[in-house]
């Protein structure tokens, strides 16, 4: 096995940066573009996404999107249609399933393979998020300004 396929996972649970957000953005992005870069998930590069909730300085958990094959539609269509889960969805059933929802003060959301790309989350997310996440700061990337934004889930 390579180093590549060894460390194929570079965004993880757990983590614990030496700053908390806004300073660590950088780091955040370095992580995530990597990610994304190894871990192609069947999806064209600059579709790949992640989800990235901490807890001040710590990461607690990251979603990713990813194809899934949904077992009512395996049966009907024998393996060929699949849908995809957003990074955010991910992200929120993770969280759910770990209880871990209340001790989330951000989300990060970051796009791309080679660099940044705009990654709000879409309406459909936002909302998810909003069921689950009151109070989170959400940060996602802004290409037509090249910078980071920011507003609180309400
Ligand atoms: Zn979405």
């Amino acid at each position: 096995m390579s180093n590549a396929e060894l460390n194929s996972s570079y965004v993880k649970g757990g983590k614990r940066f030496k700053g908390t957000l806004p300073s660590i953005l950088p780091e955040i992005a370095a992580m995530s573009i990597e990610h994304n870069l190894k871990n192609t998930r069947h999806f064209d590069s600059s579709l790949r996404c992640v989800a990235i909730a901490l807890d001040g300085s710590r990461l607690v958990e990251y979603g990713e999107n990813k194809l899934k094959t949904h077992p009512f539609l395996k049966e009907t269509y024998h393996d060929l249609k699949r849908m995809s889960i957003h990074a955010e969805a991910d992200l929120v059933i993770k969280l759910l399933r770990r209880e871990l929802t209340d001790g989330v003060t951000d989300v990060v959301v970051l796009r791309g393979t080679r660099r940044l790309l705009s990654s709000h989350p879409c309406s459909i997310c936002y909302s998810l998020l909003r069921v689950y996440l009151r109070s989170v700061r959400l940060w996602w990337y802004d290409a037509e300004t090249k910078g980071w934004r920011v507003k609180i889930i309400q």
